[in-house]
């Protein structure tokens, strides 16, 4: 008799899926107790990283930086592969400045000590609004006087203030910082060091991790409709099967697959997505300790949008003899009389907007939250005339830009994270009411290891939003794939976990 292999699935091509499929297939001879296939919805592996070309320009459409390098394995792999430097110039290529401002870390030492800590279900946002009044308190006694062409010192702070509050919307994700959690997110670590962007495109990393994999394991073009295992409270049934594997994944063209185990990395987008009824992403539907870790965790919307300046016909004002500047915005609030009528509200919480490199025509900004769903949704001349215009208002004054309203774009690309169905969403955080424990229960295997009624393991989940300290980035992502394949090759008991 002939026995069969047992067979691994991962769901998902992104640095999580590859992460797992590289330890299982390279670990000794494990490649050979396992039959392992990777399967991917989209056109293309790497899921949230995905270096691209924009106007002859290479760019990143999805995640940019290695945070920190000691100890990150995405940094070791882009070491190795001697991806550092690159003859073309890259996206960030300066280095990116750090905004984070050290008055709100020391700021915090005095909360803490004026209010005796920090309280339960206390957000970002109303911990940053309490550090605002606390600053205007001190101040309180200096006179409002205009301070900057028709700014009130008030305004200014307030308007410098929201700018730090947008930017912060950009590295959390999440839309309104009034449900970011504050003792959540203190969990969250980085590792030491810089952060650096990759000369050759973060994808070098992807194409790495999948260089082991021999062609077919990795099957574009595969989206599951429908995982069906054997939970612990049903019985056991293998009918449906191929008699044999308590797996069975359905795919959207109608075909299907069995599997002893799979690895589940889809986004957390895409896991809210499909616990929702009319979906039946899993059958039976996941435990409720999952559905509502699920439900309860953060999962917002970043997204870029690249502009291509069109070179200017005016002699005075050639875009080769200036530079366009690292701009950060701040926007009176919108209502405000001085306000400018013009410039739309998808874009008054936007800070940033720069070339992707020192004197490149290629410029890059960020939009979170609502605004990045509505600059989804609009089409690319929208898009042009509102920068175009908002340009205009910034730099009307600036000794560099003679005539700004000569800046105008000839092409954009912009992100669709939030409404793409692969993704929907970039990246998680701990949303007020949430908490770490709530990545711990996503991290939690299907039935557990000893289960009594049913094969164990049948369903394993990886991906950044199953990592509690790490969980929004590249390494979080990649570590949680190397935990559940190590999870595998030990119920199998094999060497070199
Ligand atoms: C705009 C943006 C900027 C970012 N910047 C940074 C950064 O600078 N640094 C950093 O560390 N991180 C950054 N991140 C986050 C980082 O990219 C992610 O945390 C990481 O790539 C997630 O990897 P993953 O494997 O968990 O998920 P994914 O990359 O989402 O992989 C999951 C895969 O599953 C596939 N899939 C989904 N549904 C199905 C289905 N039904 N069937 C089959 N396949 C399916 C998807 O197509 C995808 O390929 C950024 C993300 C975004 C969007």
């Amino acid at each position: 008799m002939v026995t069969q292999k047992p067979k691994i699935v991962i769901i998902g091509a992104g640095v999580a899926g590859l992460a797992a499929a590289n330890k299982l297939y390279t670990t000794q001879n494990s490649n050979k107790l396992f039959d392992l296939c990777v399967v991917e919805g989209g056109n293309r592996i790497g899921g949230r990283i995905f270096t691209s070309n924009f106007c002859g320009d290479k760019i990143e459409i999805g995640a940019t930086w290695i945070h920190g390098i000691e100890g990150n394995p995405i940094y070791k792999i882009a070491q190795e592969i001697n991806s550092f430097q690159s003859d073309q110039p890259w996206e960030c290529m300066e280095g990116e400045k750090n905004l984070e401002n050290e008055v709100c870390r020391k700021f915090l030492e005095k909360f803490n000590l004026e209010n005796g800590g920090i309280e339960k279900n206390l957000s970002i946002g109303s911990f940053l609004r309490k550090g605002l009044d606390f600053y205007c308190g001190l101040n309180k006694d200096q006179e409002n006087v205009e301070v900057f062409e028709n700014w009130s010192r008030t305004s200014l702070e307030e308007g410098v203030f929201s700018m730090y509050e947008n930017i912060h919307r950009h590295y959390s994700a999440a839309g309104d910082l009034g449900t970011l959690d504050f003792n959540g997110e203190s969990e969250y670590c980085d590792f030491p060091g810089d952060d650096l962007p990759i000369a050759k495109g973060y994808s070098k990393v992807i194409e790495s991790l999948a260089s082991v994999l021999p062609a077919g394991v990795i099957q574009l073009g595969r989206k599951v409709a429908k995982i069906e295992w054997q939970s612990d409270d049903c019985c056991l049934n293998l009918e449906s099967g191929d008699g044999t594997k308590p797996v069975k994944l359905h795919f959207s063209d109608g075909s299907v697959m069995y599997a002893d185990h799979v690895i589940v990395t889809v986004s957390l987008g895409v896991l809210k997505q499909g616990i929702r009824e009319d979906s039946g992403l899993f059958s039976p539907p996941l435990p409720k300790f999952k559905t509502e870790a699920i439900s309860r965790l953060g999962f917002g919307v970043v997204d870029k949008l690249f502009l291509q300046l069109s070179p200017n016909h005016d002699e005075n004002v050639g875009y080769d003899e200036m530079d366009f500047p690292f701009m950060q915005m701040v926007f009176h609030p919108s209502g405000a009389i001085l306000s400018h009528p013009k410039i739309p509200l998808w874009i008054r919480k936007t800070t940033l907007i720069n070339p992707i490199y020192p004197k490149s025509s290629v410029l890059v900004s960020w939009f979170a939250g609502e605004e990045a769903i509505e600059m989804e949704s609009l089409d690319d001349e929208e898009i042009i005339n509102g920068v175009s215009t908002t340009m205009s208002q910034f730099l009307a004054n600036s000794k560099h830009f003679k005539n700004s309203n000569s800046i105008k774009f000839s092409k954009i690309l912009k992100c669709k994270w939030g409404t793409d169905p692969l993704f929907l969403g970039s990246y998680s955080y701990v949303a007020v009411g949430s908490s770490g424990d709530d990545f711990d229960a996503l991290a939690e295997p299907l039935p557990k290891e000893n289960s009594k009624n049913c094969p164990p393991l049948q369903v394993l989940f990886a991906g950044e939003a199953t990592s509690r300290t790490q969980y929004s980035t590249t390494h979080g992502a990649y570590l949680t794939g190397i935990r559940e394949a190590n999870r595998l090759l030990e119920h199998f008991q094999c060497v070199d976990v």
